[in-house]
């Protein structure tokens, strides 16, 4: 049980699919809202859909979160819980709330058409209000089984302080009575989700701007649910909607709904990476290489967040990562780095890694073997002049090339790119001062008189 006070959010995906940025960041902030409030951050897998939810989704959605950091700090299943939906919509019922109807999906649809060629907006007319006991029996006897609606309070305007959009305010008799249950007795998203709220004692609830019409229609549930003394909180959970998340080109694209943690971690994408971007994409705070959860935590404020859509940048999230691949300590890392690359190793090339993939390929430089390059005749006489001028001091790529310099008046590139192409094969890559040492003096004077041989 949670006191009363306590901040309780949760993100409660559907196991239809694997979690895609949107989500993620939906998740994020939830998580975030819970920490900086000391409250709970619930995983609540919605899976009323025994159709469309999977159990691999469902582990995968597990597992996303866990690469992300944002562990929960508990798990509901709606599937578990069909027994309180049951108590819910009886005690609904018994206030006159919810009522069967017998429509199909063709004559829904008919009615809808005509309405809309009428210019009315395509409302559910409440038909079924008016049919009498008899008329419902014999439908039943006919073997038409209802489906059921919430009905709405058409006399109470709908007014909510919302956490980013401020003060909204919805008509009733402007929605459709929503359908909460199906035929076959199965529910729909709109009633577990407000029980779960309910007896979850969620404080807050935080998501996409494209559930704010669910808000109003669930606002009634709550107060509804409320007043028919339904077990659990007896207080409605403050709302918040998000602005969605768009692509870099400004839409709602097709690629961003299908883009998830595989497909980021395949890339290299580190999960801090994709935390700091999505922490503050589309708030006015500024997005930064922040590997530093607690930081984000501490600034985490729905009021900073805005109304237009967050423009979602592939390339903003390839720069932060390799800001913080940048800064990452040898001790959190080593695991990942390619064997014998010790501290003095990862030093050497973090500065020039856009992923810690990356890595290896450059560890192959120190540990060899390295092509030998192509060089033009006098550069080959350069290299050989530099195997003989090899000296392993403390710092021997300074030594050999102050030398290099004032016996062959070389400056610049012809100092340096020459020396570089036989150490490493390529023409550029990691500082030479530190990777020198690291390549060894044995292994560096054999490079160089390799080059001067020639390839
Ligand atoms: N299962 C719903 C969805 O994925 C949950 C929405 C909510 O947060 O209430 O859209």
């Amino acid at each position: 049980m949670t006191s009363a006070n306590t901040t309780v959010t949760r993100f409660a995906p559907s196991p239809t699919g694997r979690l895609h940025v949107g989500n993620i960041r939906t998740a994020l902030h939830n998580w975030m809202l819970a920490r900086k409030a000391g409250g709970r951050f619930l995983l609540r897998i919605d899976d009323t859909d025994a159709e469309r939810s999977r159990e691999t989704y469902v582990e995968a959605i597990r597992d996303d979160l866990a690469w992300l950091g944002l562990e929960p700090d508990g798990e509901e299943r709606q599937s578990e819980r069909l027994a309180h939906y049951e108590a819910a919509f009886e005690a609904l019922k018994a206030d006159g709330r919810v009522y069967p109807c017998y429509e199909t999906a063709q004559e829904l649809e008919l009615k809808r058409k005509i309405q809309l060629g009428r210019g009315l907006p395509p409302i559910y007319d409440r038909a079924a209000l008016s049919l009498s006991e008899e008329d419902r029996a014999a439908k039943e006897a006919d073997g038409i089984a209802p489906h059921w609606r919430f009905k709405l309070d058409h006399d109470t305007p709908i007014v909510w302080e919302d956490g980013v959009r401020g003060r909204q305010k919805f008509d009733a008799a402007q929605l459709s009575d929503p359908v909460i249950r199906r035929a076959d007795g199965s529910w729909l998203y709109m009633l577990p989700s407000a029980v779960d709220d309910l007896e979850m004692g969620v404080t807050n609830v935080l998501r996409g701007e494209d559930h704010v019409s669910n808000t109003a229609v669930q606002i009634q549930m709550f107060t509804a649910l409320i007043a028919a003394q339904h077990n659990g909180s007896s207080t409605m959970p403050d709302f918040a909607h998000e602005a969605l998340l768009v692509g870099s080109e400004g839409k709602l694209s097709k690629r961003l709904g299908s883009l998830g943690c595989d497909a980021f971690r395949e890339r290299g994408i580190e999960p801090q990476a994709l935390v700091a971007l999505l922490a503050r994409l589309g708030t006015a705070l500024p997005v930064e290489p922040i590997a530093d959860r607690d930081l984000l935590i501490e600034s985490f404020d729905l009021a900073t967040f805005g109304r237009a859509p967050a423009r979602f940048d592939d390339g903003e999230l390839d720069r932060i990562n390799a800001a913080l691949v940048h800064k990452m300590e040898y001790r959190d890392i080593a695991h990942r780095l390619p064997e014998g690359m010790d501290e003095a190793g990862w030093h050497a090339v973090r500065p020039n890694l856009e992923k810690v993939g990356d890595a290896a390929a450059i560890w192959q430089l120190v540990t060899g073997p390295v092509p030998v390059p192509d060089l033009p005749e006098e550069d080959r006489d350069y290299c050989g002049l530099a195997a003989g001028a090899l000296e392993w001091t403390d710092d021997p790529w300074r030594s050999l090339t102050t030398r290099l310099k004032e016996e062959t008046g070389r400056k610049g590139k012809s100092l340096f790119l020459p020396l570089r192409l036989a150490l490493t094969g390529q023409a550029s890559g990691p500082d030479m001062g530190e990777l020198l040492p690291l390549i060894g003096e044995d292994a560096a004077r054999t490079r160089l008189e390799a080059a001067a041989r020639g390839a």
